[in-house]
């Protein structure tokens, strides 16, 4: 059987490859999972023609840490913060999280993977910590499996209850039997305790955990006052850090912490929108940029923010820019450079796309990478005329402009429609698993 090819034609296209470059007018041949050519006026012979104009064509947005399970407490939180009496620890970590059945877990997922695919993203790191029993694990990867998008599973355990003797076996089960093979849309990372909730002799067995089974670490750092006992630095004596981790938020770690993380060759993943609206601290997007480290952009909480990437974008750099403009209308000089739309769009494809441990793969429109595409349509009321084309992704659009969803050459998403899904079961599902675990936990729902 010959291998599937199909071209998308005709449309502005930001491969997002510097040494290829961008084309006002171009076309992607995808032959099978991959691309095979990207240019001008390409040859189709036999292939399927899709017709892009009037749309952008650009690699699929990557989401480098979000808690999937969360999906069906949807907004269920957005005036409370981070710590204290009220707030999202106490009340998602400890009180509707042990309601949550493994059933609760797949509709989760399901519900959150959908949304990021509707959004244009192509990859997520589902941040798991509901490893309550082997069945939630199960719960959690058969809906990814389900979505079609390619995520990294983070198992996690949950922050309600002291680890289990069983969870590194349950973690090696998981392993063996769902990765076994890297030649898949899932990969497999460990979603660690780390430095601030975890002692030294545990952070030490998690890494090496993860690192016998061949799988990433993430794990949140310097988070609100968590992050200011110097947690991360002293664990980082240890020798634990490396290009396999990413840390997450770093908002309250010092100076030397955010250094070190820098020379592990670590990777780094913000969440803006959550770390202002939360109380993490500050979003520590310049003190890494004047390192040289580039970061990933996350949703994070969907208890809190909308899962989309043009949030992620226009948030961090918005406050980068802000705080520049500030420094400098107080009158310093020789300020770093203010972000731009480009170096953002990166932060949300090709930096998610290291960060995931998959930039070999995804991230750009690169022949010989997988064909995460998403097509943006430009002839939508909201953006038209298109002047700069990355301006317009960056500034322009939201997720109504997305029309096309690719996940290794397959369509998720056309004409503006998700494909093969029924809308209504997992409607009907989300409001079933949600009613159960906000009854089983107590908790009462925002009132109007
Ligand atoms: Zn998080």
């Amino acid at each position: 059987m010959s291998t599937k090819r199909t071209l998308i034609k005709n449309g502005c296209v930001l491969t997002l490859d510097r040494s290829i470059g961008n084309f006002t007018q171009g076309d992607v041949l995808i032959e099978g999972t991959k691309i095979a050519q990207v240019g001008p006026n390409l040859e189709a012979g036999d292939a399927e023609i899709i017709d892009a104009a009037n749309t952008i064509v650009m690699p699929g947005f990557i989401d480098t840490h979000r808690h999937l399970w969360e999906g069906i407490l949807r907004n269920i939180g957005v005036d409370v913060p981070l710590e204290g009496e009220i707030s999202y620890l106490a009340f998602v970590l400890n009180t509707l999280a042990p309601a949550y059945r493994a059933q609760d877990v797949y509709v989760g997922n399901l519900v959150s993977t959908l949304g990021a695919i509707d959004a244009g993203i192509t990859t997520v790191l589902d941040w798991s910590h509901i490893q309550t029993t082997p069945e939630h694990t199960d719960g959690a990867i058969r809906a990814l499996q389900e979505s079609g998008m390619r995520a990294v599973f983070a198992y996690g355990l949950p922050w309600f209850e002291a680890p289990k003797p069983e969870h590194p076996d349950w973690f090696r089960r998981a392993a063996k039997q769902y990765f076994s093979s890297k030649d898949q849309l899932l990969t497999l990372g460990l979603a660690a305790f780390g430095p601030e909730f975890n002692s030294l002799e545990g952070n030490q067995a998690d890494w090496a955990l993860a690192r016998e089974c061949d799988a990433r670490i993430t794990a949140h750092v310097g988070v609100g006052t968590f992050g200011k006992h110097g947690k991360v630095g002293e664990v980082g004596k240890a020798g634990l850090y490396g290009p396999d981790t990413t840390f997450i938020h770093c908002t309250t770690l010092s100076d030397d912490e955010i250094q070190m993380i820098v020379d592990t060759g670590s990777t780094v993943t913000l969440s803006s929108p959550v770390e202002m609206m939360m109380g993490h601290g500050m979003v520590p997007t310049q003190k890494f940029l004047d390192r040289g480290l580039r970061p990933s952009l996350s949703v994070d909480v969907e208890t809190n923010v909308p899962n989309d990437m043009f949030t992620q974008m226009r948030s961090i750099i918005s406050l980068q820019r802000a705080l520049l403009f500030e420094r400098k209308l107080a009158g310093e000089e020789n300020l770093p450079e203010f972000l731009n739309a480009r170096d953002v769009l990166e932060f949300a494809t090709i930096e998610g796309a290291r960060a995931n441990g998959l930039e070999h793969k995804v991230g750009t429109l690169t022949p010989g990478k997988e064909a995460d595409i998403i097509m943006l349509r430009t002839d939508r009321v909201n953006v038209f005329p298109i002047n700069d084309p990355i301006g317009a992704v960056v500034w322009g659009m939201d997720t109504g402009n997305v029309d096309s969803v690719f996940v290794a050459g397959k369509a998720l998403k056309r004409n503006g429609q998700l494909l093969g899904v029924d809308l209504d079961r997992v409607r009907k599902m989300a409001y079933e698993s949600r009613d159960y675990v906000v009854a089983k936990s107590g908790f009462k729902l925002p009132t109007i």
